[in-house]
């Protein structure tokens, strides 16, 4: 299984991709999750990209687009695997495509997550105060920005899965189990 979980922060991606990795046994790609270690470990990617994440706009598609090849390529994303938070720019997504064909395998389907934006700011200021905020962009002011940047950016990924067919929505504002529920439906897992 294939899929790519989109929506914006805050919709619930990062749930749902534990939750679904374990369900399918194939591992969570969150580009965020990468960004984030290599920050702590202060690595030369983690070095060029603090500013940018902490802020809250995009790492380059250069950038990502190196993390996602080279982690496809391992063992583990052989019988799949769930991508969270890439792609996030039409660059990206076209990126992905080609690294996926030189494979030969092609994605089962792309889930977006909606929430209205007051739910999102909710959920994200209520995850800073509960995990005593180890992001330095889970905070309202870079929370919009990242709300615009996904507007601006990202957004357009809908129509460009729509059009290839590949496009399922689920409303993400559903309690968990129930989207879960309703992501396996759509992508007619069992
Ligand atoms: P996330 O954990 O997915 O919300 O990502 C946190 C931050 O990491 C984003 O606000 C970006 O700064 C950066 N990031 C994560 N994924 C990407 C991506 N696909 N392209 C560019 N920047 C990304």
């Amino acid at each position: 299984m294939r899929l790519i979980l989109l929506g914006p922060p805050g919709a619930g991606k990062g749930t749902q991709a534990k939750i679904l990795m374990e369900a399918y046994g194939i591992p969570q790609l969150s580009t965020g999750d990468i960004l984030r270690s290599a920050i702590a470990a202060q690595t030369p990617l983690g070095l060029e990209a603090k500013a940018i994440v902490d802020r809250g706009d995009l790492v380059s598609d250069e950038i990502v687009n190196g993390i996602v090849s080279e982690r496809l390529d391992a063992e583990d994303c052989t019988p799949g695997f769930i991508l969270d938070g890439f792609p996030r720019t039409i660059a990206q997504a076209e990126a992905l495509g080609e690294m996926l064909s030189e494979k030969g395998v092609a994605l089962d389907a792309v889930v977006e997550m909606t929430a209205d934006t007051d739910t999102l700011v909710q959920r994200i200021v209520n995850r800073a105060r509960e995990s005593n905020s180890a992001r330095a962009d889970d905070n309202e002011e870079v929370l919009r920005k990242r709300l615009g940047v996904y507007k601006e950016q990202t957004a357009p990924l809908v129509d460009y899965y729509k059009n290839l067919g590949l496009l399922r929505t689920v409303d993400g504002m559903a309690p968990v189990g129930d989207v879960t529920a309703a992501i396996r439906k759509a992508v007619g897992g069992a």
